[in-house]
């Protein structure tokens, strides 16, 4: 799943690319838009909320896209081949005189009001990297169900927005709790640490196209636990473990290391 930082360097790249621009080319291959026409206005910015991304144009016209499991934006110059996927899979494509971008498996693609963003994205909570993050919010949203497992609360984006599966089990490793822990169970000290924390990965993050949780761009130890089950823990060497969190559509696999973190396992 795309974490807030992935977003962010997407909105990135597409602000360079397309930010100030005329646009030439506008192509939006969902059936709701498919007759929408951007051409000839200019882009304004291109923003990341959370784990949506907002493309202003002129005209007071917002294109809302969120990349939810495994959607891309993809820039290209002119005559660059596309290595984005098959074309079937694109939903999307801005483009001006020197850059096409083109959007693919975005789940989401839609045309709002530029004043009406936030019925888009009014749900989110604060936002780890945005203008708008609020730790004392962040901390009351995540405690608003003591029960509720940590993983789960952290991956609520109305709790906070920006934590996506993988910074969910590296966060609960440095907090050495548990993806399982009740919420309302975690030492008042380690929920105090919990947002600072959050956003400091987030950060050092936003500009690198590897996450690294753990200060070292080795291969193999560049996150603590993730994706490292049945591999030793970094830092005691016990077997990393993983089982899947959450019910349904939101079952998402989740490491942690049995020792170093305490707390309620599957
Ligand atoms: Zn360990």
């Amino acid at each position: 799943m795309p974490e807030g930082d992935t977003v962010l360097q997407a909105a990135k790249r597409l602000h360079t690319a397309l930010a100030g621009q005329v646009l030439t080319r506008s192509d939006l291959r969902v059936p709701r838009f498919a007759t929408a026409d951007l051409t000839g206005r200019t882009v304004l910015d291109v923003t990341a909320r959370g784990k949506h991304l907002m493309t202003r144009v002129e005209g007071g016209l917002t294109l809302h896209s969120h990349l939810r499991m495994d959607g891309s934006w993809k820039i290209y110059a002119p005559g660059e081949r596309w290595r984005g996927g098959p074309a079937h899979q694109i939903r999307a494509i801005l483009g001006n005189e020197t850059r096409t971008a083109v959007g693919y498996r975005l789940p989401v693609v839609e045309l709002l009001r530029t004043a009406e963003e936030s019925k888009a994205v009014g749900h989110l909570g604060p936002d780890l990297l945005g203008p708008d993050w609020d730790p004392d919010t962040a901390l009351a949203n995540l405690f608003k169900d003591p029960a509720r497992p940590l993983g789960e609360a952290l991956l609520d984006q109305r709790n906070l927005a920006g934590i996506g599966n993988v910074y969910k089990s590296e966060l609960c490793f440095l907090l050495r709790v548990t993806p399982w822990l009740p919420v309302g169970d975690l030492p008042p000290d380690t929920a105090a640490r919990l947002p600072l924390l959050a956003k400091k990965l987030l950060e050092a993050n936003r500009d690198r196209p590897t996450r690294i949780t753990t200060g070292s761009s080795h291969p193999g130890e560049q996150l603590y636990v993730y994706g490292r089950a049945p591999r030793p823990c970094l830092r005691c060497r016990t077997p990393i473990r993983k089982a899947n969190q959450g019910d349904g559509s939101r079952k998402r696999p989740t490491y942690w290391c049995p020792v170093c973190q305490q707390g309620p396992t599957p």
